[in-house]
């Protein structure tokens, strides 16, 4: 049994944590391992502001979170629409932050800034309504000729012609 699962069981505080950082090494920050939860977002707000299909975060109580180096390195940008602040980097612009009005104990981490394992395996999806139609699911690849390490997925299956008795 790791540390993490052990802590779980006893219900101890955690002596474990989870350190992530920005692409430049600017902000390092660390959560208290295990996270609370980690989720798939698919919310089109999320996709265009992470830049990728969709955002995988790892959820974090906002008391277990603590950033190490670099708070005055980070921007925000608060949406009071959406009800949500995204924190990156300003210098390499990596996101660092999500945080929602709705979950105001809550702070939202990009898994993707953590090298190491944060106690959650990422489970959940939300927002699949709004999930992006060139999202890849795993489809079949086969390598593309003349290039190598170019994967390439077939077109995908077009809908059979509708009979049509004029023609
Ligand atoms: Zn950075």
């Amino acid at each position: 049994m790791d540390r993490a699962a052990r802590s779980a069981k006893t219900g101890k505080a955690s002596a474990v944590q989870a350190e992530g950082r920005c692409a430049c090494g600017a902000v390092r920050l660390e959560i208290d391992v295990p996270a609370v939860w980690a989720w798939h977002d698919h919310s089109a707000a999320s996709r265009h502001a992470q830049g990728g299909a969709y955002a995988t975060y790892v959820g974090s109580w906002r008391s277990r979170f603590r950033i190490l180096e670099g708070a005055d390195s980070l921007t925000r940008f608060e949406d009071p629409d959406a009800g949500t602040a995204r924190s990156f980097c300003a210098r390499c612009g990596t996101p660092m932050l999500y945080e929602r009005a709705r979950s105001p104990k809550m702070v939202n981490i990009p898994r993707a800034v953590f090298a190491s394992r944060t106690g959650r395996e990422p489970r959940y999806h939300m927002h699949l309504h709004e999930k992006a139609d060139w999202t890849y699911e795993g489809e079949a690849l086969s390598p593309l000729k003349g290039y190598p390490g170019v994967m390439r997925a077939r077109p995908r299956r077009k809908k059979p012609l509708a009979p049509d008795g004029m023609f």
